[in-house]
């Protein structure tokens, strides 16, 4: 169920910043409610959730994200009918995009700014390799850089990661002399920093709902 004073939350993002609305714990009648406050940009984390959504919602004037990992095998399932993909970190599934999709999608590359372990993302110093990989596929429109901050007690060392992914952006822009304006970055625990650093895009889920 949807908090009670959704609109006042939304009135306190920046007009600017894309809320995406992260919808791995809600059905489609929620979903409905949250389009019916104003917030059209939804995102889904598995591809059978994906589908029965929009099966369910796609008479409705909504942007459609995939935020979460998107296994190869089930990519062509999803792959017209999503606006935005958050996760691209492999050539391979960029390949498959590109020969699959009808139309350019808009991709934000995941990026590992921590190099953790067994978490997805493209390593930030494999950044500038992987970009150019990707340069030629036409079906693919790289619009800019998303990541998963590891969870930090305090706002300074999650600072230094969003930073960071703000900093490989305008490398990136700077080297290719291609624009990429969007940072999708902060969730219901660290948006508000996220948005300090530039966040664009900001994937919110539990704040939306009532515990
Ligand atoms: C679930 C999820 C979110 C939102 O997480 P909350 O902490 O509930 O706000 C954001 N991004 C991704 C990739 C997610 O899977």
């Amino acid at each position: 169920m949807l908090r009670e004073d959704i609109k006042a939350f939304i009135n306190t993002i920046p007009k600017d910043v894309t809320i995406v609305a992260a919808t791995k714990y809600v059905d489609s009648s929620d979903m409905l409610d949250l389009y019916n406050a104003g917030i059209t940009n939804f995102g889904e984390n598995r591809t059978d959730a994906f589908l029965d959504k929009y099966n369910q919602l796609f008479e409705y004037d909504i942007t459609w994200h995939f935020i979460g990992h998107l296994q190869k095998n089930k990519a062509k399932d999803i792959i017209n009918k999503i606006d935005y993909l958050h996760s691209l970190d492999s050539l391979e599934l960029a390949k498959i995009i590109d020969k699959n999709r009808k139309t350019p999608l808009k991709v934000f590359i995941e990026v590992s700014v921590n190099l953790e372990e067994n978490k997805n993302g493209v390593a930030y110093f494999k950044l500038n390799d992987f970009y150019q990989e990707l340069l030629q596929y036409k079906n693919i429109e790289v619009v800019g850089l998303m990541m998963m901050a590891i969870k930090q007690d305090d706002d300074v060392h999650l600072e230094k990661q969003f930073n960071k992914l703000n900093e490989l952006r305008c490398e990136l822009e700077n080297k290719f002399n291609k624009k990429l304006p969007y940072l999708s970055m902060g969730m219901s625990d660290d948006y508000k920093i996220a948005l300090k650093c530039g966040a664009t895009h900001i994937r919110l889920g539990r704040i939306l709902w009532k515990n």
